[in-house]
């Protein structure tokens, strides 16, 4: 067998087993969100491909941060083209030497190395952002900046690819391949069969380097790559801050809300898997900002790790391949998390994130319990951090994957009221009020109207009065009782 034949049949079987591997690190990904509620994946919305482009290849939400989604478009395109490189690569290997007929081939070599130093560029400002500038709400550790390794050696690899071949092939320096143009002129002196040697060798090691890549990407946050587009297409085309509609006459349900991560629907499990860690949404939530526990950011990672690991006990699947390499760190996501994390504490100012980055550093740790003992609420999710939220969406519209956060939270709250009776102090006597007068702050129900009187000349119609009205001013408790605010309500009516 010659050495051609058997490099083929090699390639065969490491590309072979790489894409195995990958196949079922997303298979049991899949299985265990298939254990969530069903969702309705067919629901479309006007403007949903408008929408879906802008955020996919204009990245719209990353550039709310310029030069973070500056740093992004370029990886996102830079990778893209590099699929290309990487198969002419591979054919180049398989066939001695022979190239992809694209047309313009001088050209397509040129932006190849444009687009591996605009890369190298992009992963060097990456570190910088994190190591350099520190940003707070970017997690440091081995784990996160993993990537940047993979794709620096990833880059290294391309160019001493194409500098070796350059020799092999004993191609004359040009300006389309100027990076390794060069290298080859700093190799001159070694002979053709040496360089194939050395040709062969980095070609290896870009494959060997992709595959891991590609077997690494289900296992981590840079599943995004492939959850992220998908989880923008279906997100939520209904009006923000509309709740999904609670049956409470229906007599068959067992349990109402979310009281175990089975409960949440299909599409809210994507959400988790979507999760870039990328801390936007924590950055701008009131709640983390004046030292709550609640971070938005953890909210989906702990729910994610939760999931995997209960899925893992329920399917029996691992999530981790090759599992001999992750055996020993177990399945126990939260603690892996745990030392990755390490947060720039130095920062001060009245909103601050850091307080809530520590306390989920400290509280974060090896459970007594097993993953399926594991109380959601309680365990996992506090309910000091349920009710932290404001529900202000501020976290959804900074989310560069479409993760709903709120409605999570809304569904979590309403396992708690509905079927532990569980409501913070205020809560109760606000609705104790509602239920009594009709007001959270139990003012008498018969003052509502008392504004209206107060406008000269205006009479102002009630829906008793008027039930065939085309307009509603719904004036709401603030509008009907508090002095500043009836003002408001009484110049709207009046105008
Ligand atoms: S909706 Fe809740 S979690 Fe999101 S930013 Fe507002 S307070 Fe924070
Ligand atoms: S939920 Fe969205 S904004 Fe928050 S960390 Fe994940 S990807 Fe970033």
């Amino acid at each position: 067998m010659g050495w051609q034949t058997s490099n083929f049949l090699l390639f065969l079987a490491v590309t072979g087993y790489g894409i195995y591997l990958f196949y079922k690190a997303v298979y049991h990904r899949y299985l265990y969100l298939k254990l969530g509620g069903s969702a309705d994946f067919r629901q479309r919305g006007e403007g949903r491909w408008a929408e879906f482009l802008s955020q996919v290849f204009t990245q719209k939400k990353l550039m709310k941060d310029p030069k973070s989604g500056l740093m992004h478009i370029i990886i996102f395109y830079g990778f893209i083209i590099l699929q290309f490189g990487a198969l002419d690569l591979i054919v180049k290997g398989l066939t001695g030497g022979k190239h992809l007929p694209i047309p313009g081939y001088e050209v397509f070599g040129l932006m190849q190395e444009v687009t591996v130093v605009l890369i190298l560029v992009a992963m060097g400002y990456a570190a910088y952002r994190r190591y350099g500038e520190k940003l707070t709400r970017l997690k440091k550790g081995w784990k996160p900046s993993l990537v940047i390794l993979f794709i620096f050696f990833l880059m290294v690899s391309v160019v001493l690819t194409l500098s070796f071949e350059r020799v092999w092939m004993e191609l004359s320096f040009t300006g389309y391949s100027p990076i390794s143009s060069f290298i080859a002129l700093a190799l001159t002196g070694i002979s053709s069969s040496t360089a194939y040697g050395w040709f062969m060798v980095f070609w290896w090691m870009h494959l060997l380097i992709l595959l891991a890549f590609l077997v690494y990407v289900p296992q981590s946050k840079h599943f995004h790559i492939i959850t992220a587009p998908i989880n923008i297409w279906f997100r939520r085309s209904a009006p923000v801050g509309r709740l999904t509609k609670l049956d409470l006459e229906d007599e068959e349900a067992e349990s109402f809300g979310v009281g175990k991560i089975e409960d949440f629907s299909q599409k809210q499990m994507l959400d988790f898997y979507a999760c870039v860690e990328c801390g936007r949404c924590t950055d701008v939530c009131p709640a983390s900002s004046t030292g709550k526990v609640l971070s938005p950011m953890h909210l989906i990672t702990k729910l994610r790790d939760h999931m995997v690991e209960k899925g893992t006990a329920i399917t029996g699947k691992s999530p981790w391949v090759p599992h001999y390499l992750f055996a020993s760190s177990g399945t126990h996501a939260l603690v892996t998390e745990k030392s990755d994390v390490a947060w720039n504490a130095n920062e001060s100012g009245i909103t601050n994130i850091v307080p809530t980055l520590d306390w989920h550093k400290s509280t974060w740790g090896e459970q007594d319990k097993k993953s399926v003992e594991l109380e959601l609420i309680g365990d996992v999710i506090t309910e000091e951090e349920i009710w932290s939220c404001t529900t202000c969406r501020n976290c959804e519209d900074q989310c560069p994957v479409s993760n709903e956060h709120v409605d999570k939270i809304i569904d979590l709250r309403r396992h708690l009221v509905l079927m532990q009776g569980s409501v913070p102090h205020e809560g109760q006597r606000a609705m104790q009020n509602i239920e009594r007068q009709g007001n959270p702050w139990g003012l008498n129900r018969n003052d509502r109207a008392t504004w209206t009187g107060d406008i000269s000349g205006i009479k102002v119609p009630t829906v008793k009065e008027n039930p065939d009205f085309e307009y509603l001013f719904f004036v709401g408790s603030m509008g009907s009782y508090d002095l500043r605010s009836r003002s408001i309500s009484r110049a709207l009516a009046r105008y």
